[in-house]
């Protein structure tokens, strides 16, 4: 089954016993062309291959994307909790300074009492401003502790998310470094594709691209593996009747698989090597 792969150019050169030598002069023959789309196909592989991975490459991103994600959103939700707990302590400090304003302006008007027992009214106002005020400012030192534990949380937290965005920056670095050094071989692949297109007939080339384009291996070439009950397509297992394989291994026209369209090749077994 390995012979499948085994590339050789030697096809053409090769005379199988049943090939039919009438073929009309200028016109290519199929037989004559496999060399080249064989060639062809090695290299669409290579680069159907290459772009496979080029396209799997950001994937090494993924867990690291996530990563940063959970960290930012770790990070925002400090950051309100620290600015929310920012506000109640402004907040308080209004009350506080509430309070502060209206004992002031109650001192005032105590102090202009005209009777003992409206200066004790005012005093009892007064002192009731002043408990409301004290338990303002417990509070609001509770609140400066929390303010407090908020900031270093959403201090930790920031460290924390620039930390994952530095190991992601590394990542991508890696990860587009890589993805250079791939476009570097595709462009060296396509470079010798072109080469290998050109030696091939135009109408074949044709006959090519077009099987090639509806396949999502990027394979359009297919050996005709022989096997104990007949010849098979060595793509999709189809086998291939009699008439079919005759006109295969007369080489002289274009035939594709009845099953996956690919065009059909005979593979040139090697006959096994005399032992030197
Ligand atoms: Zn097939």
């Amino acid at each position: 089954m390995k012979g499948f792969e085994s590339r050789t150019s030697r096809d053409t050169e090769k005379t199988e016993t049943n090939t039919v030598m009438d073929q009309q002069p200028h016109k290519p023959i199929m037989k004559a062309q496999i060399p080249h789309l064989r060639a062809l196909q090695d290299l669409d592989k290579q680069i159907f291959r290459w772009n496979k991975e080029r396209l799997q490459k950001p994937r090494a991103l993924d867990s690291i994307d996530k990563e940063v994600a959970a960290r930012r959103a770790e990070h925002d939700g400090k950051l309100k909790s620290s600015k929310d707990a920012k506000l109640e302590v402004e907040k308080k400090e209004l009350d506080l300074k509430e309070r502060e304003e209206r004992r002031k302006r109650l001192e005032g008007q105590r102090d202009q009492s005209k009777s003992n027992k409206e200066y004790q009214g005012y005093n009892i106002e007064i002192a009731a401003i002043r408990n409301d005020a004290g338990r303002i400012e417990d509070d609001v030192l509770k609140l400066m502790s929390s303010v407090e534990d908020a900031t270093k949380l959403a201090g930790e937290a920031k460290s924390a998310m620039e930390a994952a965005q530095g190991k992601h920056d590394e990542a991508k670095m890696g990860v587009d470094a890589e993805i250079a050094k791939i476009d570097e071989e595709l462009k060296g692949l396509r470079d010798r594709r072109a080469a290998a297109a050109s030696a091939v007939d135009a109408d074949f080339l044709k006959i090519y691209e077009r099987i090639q384009r509806s396949k999502t291996d990027a394979v359009a070439l297919a050996a005709a593996v022989q096997e104990a009950d007949g010849y098979h397509c060595g793509a999709c297992r189809m086998g291939i009747t009699f008439q079919d394989i005759n006109t295969v291994m007369k080489g002289k026209d274009a035939l594709q698989c009845r099953s996956c369209s690919r065009l059909l090749y005979l593979d040139a077994k090697p006959a096994p090597a005399p032992a030197k």
